[in-house]
């Protein structure tokens, strides 16, 4: 069993030939749902490994296969009808030849179906109603299978002599798990009896086919244990008994059968995943894109992890945990170049988010990778200035704010900003002379501010009053124009037209 390349304790479900990586589900591209699933590392589709990498090998599941018949549905099925046949057995004649070819034919649908459902990876038995219904085709031809392998042999053994009809009758006991699978497969008889599908069956399960008959020939050993152990005993019991042994070994062994061809499905050209195990192709989007970035992390392509994420947040804008994440990611990895164009947007998000107290943490932990880091936005270096002001770190608050005027002359609010750092140099030991530089510098970028603002107001009258001037000049050059040309205002209808 190959795992997951990122996932080292789960089981790879893809593989791609190119990258020669094995995945899992949630390690592969879903984002296109009419293609298969894409490598995220090349881009190309990858093959589904199915579940046969998925699966265990049946030998590692034993204890699991012999407890498969322990429900009461199962359980209770292999008793009655293990009672039933014992008893029928001391009847005379053809009433339980009949009857317990009945229950037999109960007893092997039963069992096939279980196969059915164990080939597609639910690994729970059927429900006994469920199963009693429909499916009498296959049933018959399985009963047809049975007979005729039975037949072919008994033929062998009586007309080619022991040893030519033994190694036949041998061949055909060998054959039978795989002609029983292929039907189940198939659903065809004549397909079932070919003996070139059943050997390359064979060959293509391989050992664990040859484990299956040795299963197969140590249950019927101990089936031939009990009935010497009892028959000196009780007659009748020993047969139920005997009966009730052969019903759970029968179930076990079609279960295994099953089992087989869920493990190897994709050497048998069958497809089913385990039934708890649906892949994720309703993956969202983001889901996907996540899945994405995970696995660049993992392969150390750090940047195109952080392009990935700058395309998550910019999809999904309103979640804050990715932006949160990548964040840990760049803090992480040390990446001061993306850290730098990131924080800005970042710290802002926080500020203007539910939240704006993490302001702080996250600042200080950009200057552990970038010591003495400024934000390239003002606005944000005074909200951060007030937090570290309030927080009593007034050096921090102060880097925030000093020489905001050389790097922002067009800052609005550049005089507040000034004036906020006055106000925190007063507080300091001395550094009177400077909040006083500060102050003064406040105050006159302050008057400076008002006087633009005048002078805008100013311009801004005088340029309405320019307009309103110009447009009654026009309306007075039209109206003359208008009485010298004959043609009135009347065209617009303003004037009534004089009547000719
Ligand atoms: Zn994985
Ligand atoms: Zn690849």
């Amino acid at each position: 069993m190959d795992s997951c390349k990122y996932h080292p304790l789960t089981p790879a479900t893809f593989f791609c030939h190119k990258c020669k990586i094995n995945a899992c589900d949630a390690c592969v591209d879903t984002g296109n749902v009419y293609s298969d699933p894409k490598c995220f590392i090349c881009g190309k589709e990858m093959e589904s490994l199915g579940a046969m990498n998925y699966a265990v090998p049946f030998w590692r599941r034993l204890e699991e296969t012999f407890r498969y018949p322990f429900n009461i549905q199962t359980g209770s099925l292999i008793i009655i009808t293990g009672i039933l046949t014992g008893i029928i057995s001391f009847l005379p004649g053809l009433i339980a030849v009949i009857v317990s070819f009945i229950i037999s034919a109960a007893l092997v649908k039963y069992s096939f179906d279980c196969l059915e459902r164990t080939s597609r990876g639910d690994f729970t038995p059927p429900q006994l109603i469920d199963s009693l219904e429909g499916g009498r085709l296959l049933l018959l031809q399985l009963v047809v299978l049975i007979i005729l392998v039975t037949v072919a042999a008994l033929f062998a053994i009586s007309f080619l002599g022991s040893f030519i009809g033994g190694i036949i009758a041998f061949l055909l006991f060998v054959s039978l798990p795989a002609m029983t699978i292929s039907l189940a497969i198939e659903e065809n008889l004549l397909e079932a009896l070919n003996p070139v599908k059943t050997y390359s069956m064979i060959t293509a399960i391989g050992l664990p086919y040859g484990l299956l008959l040795g299963f197969l020939m140590i249950m019927m050993g101990s089936l031939e244990v009990i009935s010497q152990l009892f028959s000196m005993v009780e007659p009748v019991s020993a047969r139920i008994l005997q009966s009730c042994a052969a019903n759970y070994y029968w179930v076990v062994a079609f279960h295994m059968m099953g089992y087989m061809i869920f493990e190897n499905q994709k050497h048998l050209g069958f497809s089913a995943r385990e039934s708890d195990n649906q892949g994720n192709a309703n993956r969202g989007e983001h889901e996907n894109i996540a899945a994405n970035i995970s696995v660049y992390i993992k392969e150390g392509m750090l940047d195109q992890a952080f392009k990935k994420f700058e395309e998550l947040i910019n999809k999904f804008p309103n979640n804050q945990s990715y932006q949160d994440d990548f964040f840990e990611l760049l803090v992480k990895s040390g990446n001061k170049k993306t850290l730098t164009r990131y924080s800005t947007f970042y710290l802002r998000a926080i500020a203007n988010g539910p939240m704006p107290e993490k302001l702080g943490i996250a600042y200080k932990r950009i200057a552990q990778v970038i010591p003495n880091y400024l934000p390239s936005s003002p606005s944000l270096r005074v909200t951060l200035a007030k937090v570290f002001f309030q927080r009593g770190e007034d050096k921090i608050a102060i880097a925030q704010l000093n020489g905001l005027h050389k790097e922002f002359p067009d800052y609005e609010y550049l005089a507040d900003a000034y004036q906020l750092l006055a106000d925190i140099l007063a507080k300091q030991p001395r550094m009177q002379d400077k909040a006083k530089e500060c102050q003064q510098f406040a105050t006159k970028l302050k008057r400076k501010k008002q006087q633009e603002e005048e002078e805008r107001k100013r311009q801004k009258t005088v340029k309405t009053k320019k307009v309103i001037d110009s447009s009654f000049e026009n309306l007075r050059n039209s109206l003359s124009n208008d009485s010298n040309k004959g043609a009135s205002l009347s065209g617009f209808g303003l004037v009534p037209k004089d009547e000719e």
